[in-house]
């Protein structure tokens, strides 16, 4: 019996997988020549004995009281920051979570567990005051097609750098998220199309809906939808939650 603590301390390779069932006793051999058959439950601390193999080839082991399995080593090189920049590049190129997974060798829960962290990690930037803005809507689905939602998003019409966003349903409660802290810089024009919930929120001496006026952004919808594959227009990609749809937004804007 050896326990979990020793068998952090063997080298990784010894554990590198050729999907050869005559190479099973090496994968799991200690560099000292000792099979690994069981070790001790992280959880109970009881005896775990071998449970078959992950997707990955590795050894899967099980608790015999509590019934939990394990792997005998997990891979830690998805703690490092270099792992983070690869999945922000990876999110910002418009790969999906399992695209990412399949490319970076990690599974899809890992993924998602990542862009959430990174994304929490990340600052809106700060908003120039006197600025000329241009707000839209971009409509997508969450979890099926039936389910409607809009991501209204600003941008600033000198540096076309995206300000704020918000994502729900067009509400004033939704909208308000995105102007409030525009009027707070005091705008000189805010542009618009026209929807009617835009009258009760910003003030009609800077609201501007002349046609024309949201050329900037409009052109920026089709970026944003071709860069973004959870974004594009008739196809089967939309986000499932909007949790991730916002996390990736993070990334895709101020990341
Ligand atoms: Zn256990």
């Amino acid at each position: 019996m050896v326990s979990k603590r020793v068998i952090h301390k063997y080298h990784p390779l010894l554990f590198m997988s050729e999907n050869g069932h005559e190479k099973r006793k090496e994968e799991y051999t200690c560099s000292t020549g000792v099979a690994i058959d069981s070790f001790l439950c992280s959880y109970c601390k009881s005896n775990c004995k071998r449970y078959g193999f992950n997707k990955a080839g590795k050894q899967r082991f099980r608790c015999k009281s509590c019934k939990r399995t394990s792997l005998a080593w997990y891979n830690s090189s998805t703690l490092s920051p270099h792992f983070d920049n690869q999945i922000k590049t990876l999110v910002k190129e418009g790969c999906g979570i399992r695209s990412i997974g399949r490319i970076l060798k990690i599974s899809a829960s890992t993924v998602i567990r990542r862009i959430k962290k990174i994304s929490s990690a990340i600052e809106p930037p700060v908003i120039a005051t006197g600025q000329t803005f241009e707000l839209d809507e971009l409509c997508t689905f969450i979890g099926n097609k039936r389910t409607l939602i809009w991501v209204a998003y600003v941008i600033d019409s000198a540096t076309k750098q995206v300000a704020a966003f918000n994502i729900g349903n067009r509400s004033v409660q939704m909208l308000a998220q995105v102007t409030e802290p525009l009027l707070r810089t005091s705008p000189a024009k805010i542009f618009t199309d026209k929807l009617l919930q835009y009258k009760s929120l910003i003030p009609p001496s800077i609201h501007v809906t002349k046609k024309y006026g949201i050329n900037h952004i409009e052109r920026k919808n089709l970026t944003l939808r071709t860069h973004l594959k959870r974004l594009n227009r008739r196809t089967i990609y939309f986000s499932k939650s909007v949790a991730m749809l916002h996390a990736c937004l993070m990334i895709y804007f101020f990341g």
